[in-house]
């Protein structure tokens, strides 16, 4: 070994400190209530998962196409006339997960800002980062709505783009719908893109949760997912689609990178696209107002109205977020510290994709830690 420094200078900028003392205390946990998850408790519906077998029998394990099959791109685009009468380019990514990084790969110069609503999904401003431009955080808090005139306050000639995520991961917060037309009028005013993640679109509980595509079509890249909805999230699969110069080189990395989304699943996602989950959504429905009524009049919390999380204020007994998760642990229940996915470290994120039973003991252990 020569003492070179073989890791790169930049990753040393992506930060896992917090969460990884977090872990190390999680992983002395036998048998947890685990508030942690960010994916969906039930079971793929039946008819994703033969389809996915047949896949396989049949053959389809080699690479496909680049944008993905045109079966299913072909469904995608239909479903998207149907809902936006949109007509977009678009391609089939590796999660949403890829398409945020080609995103970021393809449009981001280094020094361009990029405007996220803090609390924030937590690759953003990594990602964001490692692309070589700048996260620009827009503080959300108390109400954890959108506040299009803090996004406007923030923006500078080198802003490029505008992350919406709604429904909010952590927060669990579904955007109104003038917040969004006034997000689209703000990124048409000063020319930026709107990347639009909206993972969990399908789990909004009082209403559809809007989207940029609806008010700023031809300024909207829209990144959607099929593992959370599906509870197919092992299966990486999810899409793009929007300004055809965008897509296409979004497209072009891909095949230097990802090659191709998994044919497999690329094949059962597009029965995944008529498959009936409305049981499913309701079964979340119900679990929200099971969290809700179970934690209110102990903490404070903005009413979660979509995605499978709550956002709760740390009760005054804590110094931080650190500390309630710390003695949350020691009960056997985890939960993840707002401050990984803020610049504040005043609340606790807590998942309710869990069965009924461990999500109220969960919920009636984080009601007597806090007081
Ligand atoms: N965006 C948000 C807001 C998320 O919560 C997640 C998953 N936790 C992702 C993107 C990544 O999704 P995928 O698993 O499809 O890559």
């Amino acid at each position: 070994m020569t003492g070179k420094q073989f890791v790169a200078d930049k990753v040393a900028t992506v930060g896992s400190s917090g969460i990884r003392r977090i872990f190390d205390l999680a992983s002395t946990m036998t048998d947890p209530i685990d508030m942690s998850m960010g994916q969906p408790d039930f079971d793929t519906p039946e008819p994703i998962k033969q389809a996915a077998i047949e896949a396989i029998q049949q053959g389809r394990n080699g690479y496909t196409v680049t944008h993905g099959l045109p079966e299913l791109r072909t469904k995608i685009a239909s479903r998207l006339r149907e809902e936006f009468d949109w007509e977009a380019a678009l391609f089939v990514t590796s999660g949403l997960s890829g398409g945020l990084v080609l995103t970021m790969m393809a449009c981001l110069n280094p020094g361009d800002e990029v405007l996220i609503g803090d609390p924030y999904f937590v690759s953003y401003p990594h990602l964001i980062n490692l692309f070589g431009g700048k996260p620009v955080m827009v503080d959300l808090y108390d109400d954890l709505g959108l506040h299009p005139e803090r996004f406007e306050a923030a923006v500078t000639d080198q802003t490029k783009m505008i992350l919406l995520n709604s429904p909010t991961n952590p927060t669990g917060v579904v955007a109104s719908k003038q917040d969004m037309r006034a997000m689209a009028k703000l990124a048409d005013k000063h020319d930026l893109l709107l990347v639009s993640d909206e993972i969990y679109n399908l789990m909004s509980y009082d209403g559809p949760s809007p989207s940029p595509v609806a008010y700023a079509p031809e300024r909207t890249l829209l990144l959607r997912g099929f593992g959370k909805s599906y509870g197919i999230t092992g299966w990486r699969m999810g899409y793009a689609a929007g300004p055809s110069a965008i897509i296409s080189e979004m497209a072009k990395l891909q095949q230097y990178t990802f090659v191709c989304a998994p044919h497999m699943a690329q094949y059962a996602c597009i029965t995944a696209l008529d498959t009936d989950i409305s049981e499913q959504i309701d079964n979340y429905r119900h679990k929200r107002d099971l969290v809700v009524s179970a934690l209110a009049g102990t903490f404070e919390f903005v009413k979660p109205t979509g995605g499978f999380y709550i956002f709760p204020k740390i009760p005054p007994r804590f110094e931080n977020s650190t500390a309630l998760v710390e003695t949350a642990i020691k009960n056997n229940v985890l939960v993840i510290p707002g401050n990984v996915f803020s610049r504040r470290d005043t609340h606790f994120r807590a998942s309710y994709a869990l069965p009924d039973d461990k999500l109220l003991e969960g919920c009636e252990t984080l009601c007597s830690i806090a007081k």
